[in-house]
């Protein structure tokens, strides 16, 4: 018999792969310079040239056999040293390889984590809105229960106050995620040591662990001189996912890690059902080049300048036309209000009448607002923004 549950899944694509794909095809019919997509997370700027150069230099220098081989099922011994390493020279903890296990990117690090913490049917997973829509099929399939926090706006940040009452006997983890995706926050220390206070005050009370999950593939996507609290440092319980498919531009190589510090409550345990989580999904060694690559890669950093320039350009004219936004610290996305309050009426009609490719936001939890990926060429947003003030001046008051 078919598993219906996951039927429903493959056959109802994401509306952000939905408009992505008519955005391929309306591109062939009316040319790529009319469509404007901003519906997709892809990275637009290349690689740093250390990532192919290092790729060029281990199919040339090193043994075939090995280079196209498995890894052990945790990664590469010198890929997860060159990892620890890196962390601890950042972020001043004691880091090492064993706590270390590398992944396919961050959705099955994620999903590892979650299924290693929802060991009962009916486990709640929180999730803060604006959130990655992805995370409720990741922690749903599971069997656990995904409970969303309503989102702050005007600044989306966190607030522990409202999210005390989310909390049950039942919940394991919440997921934080920041640089956000959709809303480009970065959440504060005072804010995330605040959510600490309440994460050890319900433990207690409940007699067992909270996990924060820190999802953090756009850690080092930050403006103006933006800090990103490494929550490790403040929250003893938190296990980090990582991926460089947007820091390094490689979401294509699927590569990332989990990491399970030492200190937080039963690591050892935990890294195992990771450990045991990514072998039943067959998500073991992820692949050996990108592997190699990134050990010699983790200190290159991405050139932000085209997204910050797109960042402002986007922002100013927007705010500029009477568009509503929160003014990304992080990620790649505007996010903004709805001007009358329909995110998927609009998000149809801008589609349908200009070739603009917004993603409404009730997915991620936030009804009324919308996502635009400005992971896009300069030239797409200025030849947008004609489409963008005849929508503002076409909505209902
Ligand atoms: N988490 C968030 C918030 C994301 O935006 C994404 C991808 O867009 C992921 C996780 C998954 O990342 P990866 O491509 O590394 O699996």
């Amino acid at each position: 018999m078919i598993n219906q549950e996951y039927r429903a899944l493959g056959s109802s694509p994401s509306i952000i792969r939905e408009l992505f794909m008519y955005g391929l095809k309306q591109a062939e019919k009316v040319g790529p310079e009319n469509v404007f997509d901003f519906s997709l997370g892809n990275p637009s700027i290349p690689a740093p040239d250390e990532v192919t150069d290092s790729l060029r230099e281990i199919l040339e220098t090193e043994d075939p056999v090995q280079v196209h081989g498995y890894s052990s099922a945790a990664g590469f011994q010198e890929t997860r040293e060159a990892v620890a390493a890196d962390l601890r020279r950042r972020f001043g903890l004691d880091t090492q390889a064993e706590e270390i296990f590398m992944t396919c990117g961050a959705a099955p690090a994620l999903i590892s984590v979650i299924k290693a913490l929802t060991a009962e049917k009916g486990s709640e997973i929180l999730v803060l809105a604006p959130f990655f829509p992805e995370y409720r099929p990741f922690i749903e399939s599971n069997g656990a229960k995904c409970v969303v926090v309503p989102a702050f706006p005007p600044c989306f940040g966190i607030n522990p106050a409202a999210i005390e009452p989310f909390l049950t006997a039942k919940s394991q983890a919440i997921i934080v995620n920041s640089p956000n995706n959709p809303s480009g926050a970065v959440y504060s220390e005072a804010d995330l040591l605040a959510l600490a206070d309440l994460l050890r005050r319900k433990s207690a009370e409940y007699g067992h662990p909270l996990y924060i999950i820190a999802d953090e593939p756009y850690r080092e996507l930050v403006y103006d001189g933006t800090e990103v609290p490494f929550i490790p440092s403040l929250y003893e319980n938190t296990v980090v996912c990582y991926s460089w498919s947007k820091s390094l531009s490689l979401p294509g190589e699927r590569i990332g890690y989990v990491y399970v510090p030492s200190f937080a409550a039963d690591s050892r345990d935990l890294f195992q059902a990771v450990a045991g989580a990514a072998r039943i999904m067959g998500h073991v060694c992820p692949p050996t080049l990108i592997q190699k690559a990134v050990a010699r890669c983790v200190r290159e950093r991405p050139d932000l300048a085209a997204y910050d320039e797109n960042r402002r350009l986007l922002y100013d004219a927007l705010t500029g036309m009477g568009y509503e936004c929160v003014k990304p610290e992080g990620a790649f996305y505007l996010f903004v209000k709805v001007p009358d309050g329909d995110a998927g009426a609009f998000s149809e009609r801008a589609k349908t009448e200009h070739n603009l490719l917004v993603v409404p936001a009730d997915g991620f939890g936030s009804p009324g607002w919308m996502r635009l990926a400005y992971c896009v060429s300069r030239q797409t947003i200025v030849n947008s923004l004609p489409a963008f003030r005849a929508m503002i001046e076409e909505c209902p008051e």
